[in-house]
């Protein structure tokens, strides 16, 4: 049966009771607004532990000021439909005062992997993620925690921090859910008007483009970024932040594909900025 508490001694109680009767507990860390890219996460998670635990919690933290904290959407009901179909066991949908009471001051924080890709432009960005998940890894008391692909600078940091600091805890990533014409599911695709939606496509093609340049055998890091910045260029509506391609472990940029690479992009379509990649192994 799946329960949903708000306080972090309730949900505490219930986990340290599973430990207890030696179950596994697998994480899914979410923003809510959930939908099947969440799901799949929450499907491997099921498979491979005795109890699925979601976190819901918008993280005020990893929002700069002029970002959509304030508009990012939330629908608890339809999320809880969504879990309980899934056979998550406990949601935890913390509240922001609890999280971060009044004279809170420790931060948990990354050099290196989180410059580069969505850091340019998002500052403090991996700073709110990286303490975030640290509280909620120290809530959950997790044995396996899933993280999409569709965020991959993300996920190459959590692994990174884990790694790092020592936690007793395996990093699972799983792949980038789409919608049949090819969108990556995002929660804020919810933001897009009618003509933006299509356009929102530029995304996903470009994409592909890339897959296939390197396919085909391009190496070349300079050449396939700018031959998928030139694809972006064609659609009027879309504005690029970066299209960059990295060592997947370190998020430094590469001249020559080698090794695991990440190929990211993240486009703004009008207001709304929305982010793409690849891992090829070379
Ligand atoms: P969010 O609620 O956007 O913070 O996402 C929570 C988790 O779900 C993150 O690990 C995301 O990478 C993952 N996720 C979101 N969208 C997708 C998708 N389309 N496919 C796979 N994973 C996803």
């Amino acid at each position: 049966m799946l329960k949903t508490v708000t306080k972090v001694c309730e949900a505490r109680k219930i986990i340290n009771e599973w430990k207890k009767e030696g179950f596994t507990v697998g994480f899914v860390p979410t923003m809510g607004y959930l939908h099947e890219g969440h799901m799949s996460l929450v499907k491997k998670a099921r498979e491979q532990n005795d109890k699925v635990v979601v976190s819901i919690f918008v993280n005020p933290m990893q929002f700069s000021p002029n970002e959509d904290l304030d508009k990012y959407p939330r629908d608890l009901e339809a999320d809880t439909k969504l879990c309980e179909e899934n056979g998550v066991d406990l949601i935890i949908h913390p509240q922001p005062a609890e999280m971060y009471p009044d004279g809170f001051c420790s931060f948990v924080d990354m050099t290196g992997p989180t410059k580069e890709l969505c850091g340019k432009s998002r500052p403090i960005h991996f700073r709110g993620v990286c303490t975030v998940v640290n509280k909620l890894f120290n809530i959950a008391q997790p044995d396996r925690a899933y993280f999409g692909q569709k965020d991959a600078q993300q996920l190459s940091i959590i692994k990174r921090m884990v790694k790092d600091l020592n936690m007793p805890i395996e990093i699972i990533g799983c792949p980038i859910i789409r919608e049949k014409d090819g969108l990556a599911k995002s929660s804020r695709n919810k933001y897009l008007n009618e003509e933006e939606r299509r356009a929102a496509l530029i995304l996903s093609k470009t994409i592909l483009m890339g897959k296939q340049l390197v396919e085909n055998g391009e190496r070349n890091a300079k050449v396939l970024c700018d031959a998928m910045r030139k694809n972006i260029e064609t659609e009027p509506l879309a504005k690029i932040d970066y299209a960059e391609a990295v060592d997947f472990d370190t998020i430094e940029k590469i001249d020559t594909l080698k090794g695991t690479v990440l190929v990211a992009i993240a486009v703004y379509i009008g207001s709304t900025r929305l982010i793409d990649n690849f891992i090829v192994t070379v």
